[in-house]
């Protein structure tokens, strides 16, 4: 039982910056547990800690694969532009046009405190670069161009 409430973008923790992890302890697993069964759940690409009201640096991503855990992360390289639909589980039932790099790499902890790099394209670069924005208390909303039209969402469910 590990379903943690996905906070909007109207509560004051998405708005604020992050604090490192220092501990790699039982709370920051039972977090990361807690964190992979609400993206889950909530059918999401990623989730960040403040999104459920912890202030700290971390971050999971879905790249279709597996689960990243991020602890800490940094990123370390971007190269590239894309821009297209973004959403957040925080922003419900919106998409926001947003120009991102096209290719991210990030450097990271584990929840064992180990440190390793993981890389992306096109949406995992998109997420990558998404979820450490909310470790800064950036929600896309604040770095897009616009919101997208229902117009334009139904043309990109097609
Ligand atoms: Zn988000």
């Amino acid at each position: 039982m590990g379903l943690r409430k996905i906070l909007t973008d109207k509560d004051p923790a998405l708005h604020k910056v992050c604090k490192p992890v220092e501990k790699f302890d039982w709370k920051l697993r039972k977090l990361l547990d807690d964190m992979r069964e609400t993206l889950e759940k909530a059918n999401g690409v990623g989730l960040a800690a403040p999104q459920v009201g912890i202030l700290r640096r971390v971050v999971i991503v879905d790249t279709g694969e597996e689960i990243l855990e991020l602890v800490n992360p940094v990123m370390v390289a971007t190269d590239g532009e894309q821009t297209g639909a973004e959403g957040c589980l925080s922003v419900p039932g919106r998409y926001g046009l947003v120009k991102r790099p096209n290719y991210a790499k990030v450097r990271a902890q584990d929840r064992e405190g180990n440190w390793f790099e993981a890389e992306g394209e096109a949406l995992i670069a998109r997420c990558f670069c998404h979820e450490l924005d909310h470790l800064e208390g950036i929600v896309y909303t604040q770095v897009m161009e616009r919101f997208l039209t229902e117009e334009e969402l139904e043309a990109e469910e097609e």
